[in-house]
């Protein structure tokens, strides 16, 4: 893998973290940049300030893609769309935003322009920003395949098993340049994943853990089968054979007796059933497919 500087392809993580409220994990959020293009795949709480950090312009966004529609994924998307279209060289966007998602993506994106409906008049009035980027060009699909193709840069969905009434549900894989990148999304141990994910040089993987006693607590056992264990997230890495494995998206709970699990636990949990090269993420590491 190339330098994280002066890669073309660059997938960096803006959000590792879980709904709870965590000022070392932000929400979910991930910036592919590719070429001159900048795609965010979420926006989970905080990105624009991750995005800060970066000296990126949150105007700059080409596009963003959503996975599904759990509140930690999509409680950015405000910020991101109208800080990004306000002056000042953190914003700028003159032309709509971007969005495609699954179905239910047109419904989200219509309601919250209605909601900032208010503040949209008032700044084109008082401030005289331009209309257009005020407005979201939004655009769903229902079924897996390539959503994006542009400058070299292929971008493919597939649908991912988040559980049996969290749906739709969707992964994303980047190809460009000869490299690849696949995003997990939220999902439990999946094979449409296994199949777009075989060979790819860099693999994104959600991970949850608990304590083996935290599992008798029925809230947990839910959202514990909502995602992948440690050693389903091996299961994945070993038959895909990354070049790098990431896990992003830490999902470590706590009954609140219990200690909640350590990542060195999920390090080790992981090397128990997978020998080959994966970290664990953390916000704003950026890796070069
Ligand atoms: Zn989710
Ligand atoms: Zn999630």
């Amino acid at each position: 893998m190339t330098t994280a500087t002066d890669a073309p392809f660059r997938v960096t993580l803006l959000g590792s973290g879980m709904p709870s409220p965590d000022p070392l994990r932000f929400g979910p959020a991930t910036l592919i940049e590719a070429g001159s293009q900048k795609i965010l795949v979420d926006a989970g709480r905080g990105a624009t300030i991750r995005l800060s950090q970066l000296g990126i312009p949150i105007g700059s966004i080409d596009l963003m893609l959503l996975t599904h529609f759990h509140s930690d994924h999509v409680a950015g998307l405000p910020d991101i769309w109208l800080t990004g279209w306000l002056g000042g060289k953190f914003g700028g966007r003159t032309r709509p935003m971007r969005v495609l998602g699954p179905k239910g993506t047109l419904h989200l994106t219509h309601h919250l322009e209605e909601a900032f409906g208010a503040d949209i008049a008032i700044r084109i009035a008082d401030e005289g920003l331009p209309p257009d980027g005020a407005r979201i060009d939004a655009d769903e699909f229902e079924r897996d395949g390539v959503i994006h193709d542009r400058d070299g840069l292929r971008v493919t969905c597939f649908e991912v098993d988040h559980g049996d009434r969290v749906k739709p549900a969707f992964g994303y894989r980047f190809d460009h340049a000869g490299k690849s990148a696949v995003l997990s999304g939220d999902t439990r141990y999946c094979e449409n994943l296994v199949a777009h994910a075989d060979g790819v040089d860099l693999l994104v993987h959600e991970v949850a853990m608990t304590s083996p006693a935290s599992m008798a607590i029925e809230r947990i056992r839910r959202v514990m089968e909502h995602h992948s264990t440690p050693a389903d997230a091996a299961r994945v890495f070993a038959r895909c054979t990354p070049l790098l494995a990431v896990y992003n998206h830490l999902v470590l709970i706590s009954d609140g007796v219990n200690a909640t699990p350590s990542v060195q636990e999920l390090i080790d949990a992981t090397r128990q059933e997978y020998a080959g090269a994966f970290v664990v993420g953390e916000d704003l590491m950026a890796f070069c497919p």
